[in-house]
């Protein structure tokens, strides 16, 4: 994958795949409990294979490679690397920012997975591959059980 800078935050989601349809209508029953998790515990949860010693994150019912069902789930933390990352200056109807947006696809310390988010609490100079971050969560009254509980990944101390 490239670093480049890409002018509209359409294009990393196309990249890496919408992930909260992905989960609702391909993950059904682990999508559900990932979301619980998030919402009432501020809680980033993976499915582990025993066999092949892989977490997934988001959490998977079946393991890619030996097709066993995952029934062990994992709290994972909530830091990670960035993975790649791009910055967006227009919103998803094409309407310039007022500040730019930078968002990455960010892999999960000991897991195999990761998502793209929202980086905060740093310019986009000082971005760089490979920086750690660490989860922003909302305030519980405001968390929904979606992906945007988590404002944003901010650079991990
Ligand atoms: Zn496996």
């Amino acid at each position: 994958m490239s670093i480049e800078k890409i002018r509209d935050p359409r294009d990393i989601k196309h990249r890496f795949g919408d992930m909260e349809a992905d989960y609702i209508y391909t993950l059904g029953v682990a999508g559900e409990r990932f979301f619980r998790e998030i919402k009432e515990n501020a809680k980033i949860f993976g499915t582990k294979c025993n066999k092949c010693n892989i977490i997934y994150v988001p959490p998977r019912m079946y393991c890619e490679r030996c097709f066993e069902e995952l029934k062990e789930w994992i709290e994972v933390g909530s830091k990670g690397t960035v993975y790649t990352f791009t910055i967006a200056y227009v919103d998803e109807n094409g309407n310039r920012l007022e500040k730019p947006e930078i968002w990455a696809f960010i892999k999960i310390h000991g897991t195999e997975g990761g998502f793209i988010h929202k980086l905060g609490e740093i310019e986009p100079k000082d971005v760089c591959i490979g920086m750690e971050v660490e989860a922003v969560f909302k305030e519980k009254e405001q968390r929904t059980g979606s992906i945007t509980d988590i404002k944003y990944f901010k650079p991990a101390k």
